[in-house]
């Protein structure tokens, strides 16, 4: 088999590159506005109710309708996944990492088209919808090949008179919950993963992100994955969330959002309810109050990009997102200054015209956010941005607040929007001291030429992915393992070597020879 490589992404300063995206955003938008109804057991099943999801940075556009699953057909789709568990367990792990090859042929070939879907659909420019496509295919092959080295066991303390052997066996039927952030790639992450190590799943995604996931689930039909393996049941989470995580029959469940979510999710989790024969996995990946640490001796050009790409990019609406930035006071005047003239690059606009800073995601964001716009004016200086702006959706100024306070609501609290708060620092070792006192522990970055300082941070900046002279978004798979600390999440670094061990079980079996 060839080595895992991340896919590249497409270069859209080649004109013939960009005639494809165009292409693709023309074919979908004459797809947009369809039903798609739950998939339970290969069948497709519509409700009375329906939820209807709309174009961020175009209100008015329709992407598309989806049923709306209720508790009763949560029973059904549990039901479903056992009766596919025991062929879907029983095939070799080679058979089903070629499920995931295939499914990765297939999103490569319709690389434009996904890409497409999460522009109308999120609001993400080209380069975002993109890099979130090649994530997704990274995702499938590198979870396809490290079920194959699972598939083969470890090897045990050789022990006179017996033979031992040790196997990673799947777990059982799984619900996957998604965020709206990254709905192709953290859903195709969540669910090949636990699909590859073979558990059947139940996907419920975010309310925002129905139709990329239906069509996620599309391309697993179109492959021939069998019934019952990959269940499709959107759904408002208030209603079917607690079903799914309370129902005994679900032996895992995989979680990537909000802190308050998840959190529900790990305690509820843990109470057994009437039937239910085993502890609960729960694999939770949360939110982040990422920040970037910018020393006196460091590259300013490279750090003040590093800072607004981190910031700003997709509209700060990653998990990654560093929305602080810490400065040591004797280059503060200067990263500030430079930082405000910085953004102004970062132009709002269209997704479907790849505007550098598109919508946020929803109204209720919207307000969020804004809201926050307005407890940043209190806590510290506006220095660009702060407040709404033009547009046919739900746009936002990308926002500076300056002199913020480490202790402010604006530098501990995640905002998940376009806003960056600067803390002045007395110097490096309190920057690095206001980078940890967050109750999270996701990503940080450290801007700094001096090797001593590299070194301190290795042991003294807590989070789960740091990164020393470059942004902190855009982990790789394969090649920077995803995963925080702390109230970030139970660190589970996806897209790394440990992942695929989350959704099996080990046996030991040994026999008296
Ligand atoms: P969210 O509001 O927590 O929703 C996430 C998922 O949980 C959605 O599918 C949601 O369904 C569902 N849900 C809602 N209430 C539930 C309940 N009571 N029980 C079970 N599920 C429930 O998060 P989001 O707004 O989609 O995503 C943004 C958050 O995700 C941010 O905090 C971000 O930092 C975090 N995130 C973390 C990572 C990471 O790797 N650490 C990656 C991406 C995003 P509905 O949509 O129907 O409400």
């Amino acid at each position: 088999m060839i080595e895992f490589r991340n896919e590249p992404l497409s270069n859209f300063q080649d004109a013939a590159v960009r005639t494809q995206m165009e292409r693709a955003l023309r074919r979908v938008e004459t797809l947009l506005g369809r039903h798609y109804p739950l998939v339970l057991s290969g069948k497709a099943v519509d409700t009375a109710d329906r939820m209807v999801s709309l174009n961020p940075g175009q209100t008015d556009q329709v992407v598309g309708t989806a049923a709306k699953g209720t508790p009763q057909q949560v029973d059904e789709a549990v039901e479903a996944g056992w009766k596919a568990f025991p062929a879907w367990s029983r095939l070799s792990a080679e058979a089903r990492a070629g499920y995931l090859f295939q499914a990765a042929a297939e999103l490569r070939r319709r690389k434009f088209e996904f890409a497409a879907w999460m522009v109308y659909e999120v609001g993400k420019n080209w380069a975002e919808a993109d890099a979130d496509v090649a994530e997704a295919i990274d995702f499938l092959e590198y979870y396809g090949r490290e079920a194959i080295r699972l598939g083969r066991g470890v090897s045990l303390v050789p022990y006179a008179g017996e033979d031992n052997r040790m196997t990673y066996i799947p777990l059982g039927v799984g619900v996957i919950i998604a965020p709206w952030n990254f709905p192709l790639a953290i859903l195709v992450g969540m669910s090949s993963a636990a699909l590859v190590a073979g558990n059947p799943v139940i996907i419920k995604p975010s309310s925002q992100a129905p139709v990329v996931a239906a069509k996620w689930v599309e391309l697993l039909r179109d492959i021939g994955i069998p019934d019952g393996v990959a269940q499709y049941l959107p759904g408002s989470g208030g209603v079917l969330g607690d079903a799914l995580v309370d129902h005994p029959g679900v032996r895992f469940v995989n979680f990537t959002g909000s802190k308050e979510v998840g959190l529900r999710i790990v305690q509820r989790a843990a109470v057994p309810t009437p039937g239910c024969r085993w502890i609960k996995r729960v694999v939770a990946e949360m939110g982040g109050k990422d920040g970037i640490v910018v020393d006196e001796t460091a590259d300013l050009d490279a750090a003040v990009k590093g800072i607004l790409v981190s910031a700003f990019g997709y509209q700060g609406q990653k998990c990654s997102a560093g929305s602080r930035a810490i400065v040591v006071r004797p280059v503060y005047e200067e990263v500030v200054e430079r930082l405000r003239d910085g953004l102004k690059q970062w132009t709002v606009g269209k997704p479907v015209d790849n505007a550098p800073v598109g919508p946020v995601i929803d109204e209720s964001a919207y307000r969020k956010i804004l809201h926050y716009m307005e407890i940043g004016r209190e806590e510290g200086r506006c220095i660009a941005g702060g407040g709404p702006a033009e547009g046919p959706g739900y746009y936002l100024q990308p926002t500076i607040f300056a002199d913020v306070d480490p202790k402010a609501r604006i530098a501990q609290e995640e905002i998940f929007g376009p806003v960056l708060a600067v803390i002045p620092t007395d110097n490096f070792e309190h920057a690095v001291e206001v980078y940890n006192d967050t109750e999270y522990g996701l990503t940080g970055s450290l801007y700094t030429r001096r090797r001593d300082r590299v070194e301190y941070v290795r042991e003294r900046m807590h989070c789960g992915n740091l990164y020393i002279n470059r942004k902190c978004t855009g982990a790789l798979v394969g090649v920077h393992p995803f995963g925080g600390f702390n109230m970030s999440g139970t660190d589970s670094k996806a897209g790394g070597p440990d992942y695929l061990l989350l959704f099996t079980q080990a046996k030991a079996v040994s026999e008296v020879l």
